[in-house]
């Protein structure tokens, strides 16, 4: 079901995708997503409830937006999540309905969220170590997350990708231990490798994709892999010797931002119509001031239309994404 009259702004590009935050809060602090003392959560009250949500969405897909990813803060310490993935999966027109999550509290709701309807989801794990994964995440347990990760295959859930943000002289000598681990069960798991962005500013180093396939490339073979898994901006390749799928994410290495399909709702209503622009304006007090979808519809289209080009950020300087990632939700 394609819409009369998409998402399309200045530049051309056409908008099929939204991440909705569904919270700003977290059980992890990640070293590369949030600041040390965690942060002021936003007022409840200030944030999206679920019909809201569902509401909003529905506008979104009568706007031509045909997959949906929740994503937070994490999703999965909102209570009863899978009445929202119920509520979303009865919208005619929306194709897909996937998660993002740190995985932690995965094992006691993957069977829960796959009978509401949710078949995919994303795990971040940026480490195999245990130490060093509660040192990243400061206070995550490694254990648990692969118990959610096994939790999401047992329920059916395919394929499971697994994210990992790299970070110089932190986590880069993990590379080769994650391609080999998840080589075990390269059948159901795609691996993925996100370039750190720096929010604000540069707290960590990144490091660009050429060198992690360069490190791939040292023990295996990696041939690309054209067949589409999500119309996102990863590009993937296959590991000849083990057929795990590998794809990389590079925001500022290999810019995609000319191709940008994606629209971000964050929980307190605000559109993000950019990775780097924390300026957008809020739909929640319109749609709590009684507005009619034909009213937010419009008011998306504005907002789309204002989208920035792209973002300024580089590998080495250039302008840092505006914001906490926490409240964007990646
Ligand atoms: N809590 C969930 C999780 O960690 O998967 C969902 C929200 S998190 C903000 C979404 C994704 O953004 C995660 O894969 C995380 O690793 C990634 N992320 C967070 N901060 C980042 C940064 N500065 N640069 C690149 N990726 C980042
Ligand atoms: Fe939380 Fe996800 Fe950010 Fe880590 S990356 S602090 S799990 S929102």
């Amino acid at each position: 079901m394609n819409a009369p009259n998409p998402l399309i702004d200045r530049f051309g590009r056409v908008h099929t995708y939204l991440r909705v935050s569904v919270t700003d809060r977290c059980n992890f602090r990640c070293v590369y997503c949030m600041p040390e003392d965690g942060m002021a959560w936003m007022p409840k009250a200030d944030i999206l409830s679920y019909e809201e949500i569902a509401r909003l969405v529905g506008v979104f897909v009568g706007l031509g937006v045909r997959r949906v990813r929740l994503t937070g803060g994490e999703p999965l310490v909102r209570a009863d999540l899978e009445l929202l993935v119920e509520a979303l999966g009865r919208l005619p027109g929306l194709d897909d309905l996937t998660m993002t999550t740190n995985g932690h509290r995965l094992a006691g709701c993957a069977e829960r969220l796959y009978a509401a309807g949710m078949r995919r989801v994303n795990v971040s794990l940026d480490s195999l170590n245990p130490e060093r994964f509660a040192a990243l995440t400061r206070g995550g347990r490694l254990d648990k997350v692969l118990d959610g990760l096994d939790a999401a295959r047992a329920a059916g859930m395919r394929p499971v990708k697994v994210n990992a943000v790299i970070l110089r002289g932190e986590n880069d000598d993990e590379v080769l231990p994650l391609v080999e681990h998840f080589s075990n069960t390269a059948e159901s798991t795609v691996l993925r490798f996100i370039e750190y962005m720096p929010f604000e500013a540069r707290w960590h180093q990144s490091v660009p994709a050429r060198e992690l396939r360069a490190k791939i490339s040292a023990r295996y073979t990696l041939d690309r892999h054209e067949e589409s898994l999500g119309d996102g901006p990863a590009v993937y390749w296959r590991v000849r010797e083990t057929g795990l799928i590998v794809g990389f994410i590079s925001p500022l290495s290999e810019k995609f931002c000319s191709t940008c399909n994606r629209l971000r709702l964050m929980a307190d209503g605000r559109l993000r119509t950019c990775l780097s622009d924390d300026g957008t304006p809020s739909l929640l007090a319109m749609l709590r001031e009684g507005a009619d979808d034909a009213t937010l519809a419009r008011a998306v289209r504005a907002m789309v239309l204002g989208k920035r080009e792209g973002h300024g950020c580089m590998e080495e300087g250039g302008t840092p994404f505006e914001g906490v990632m926490t409240r964007v939700g990646g």
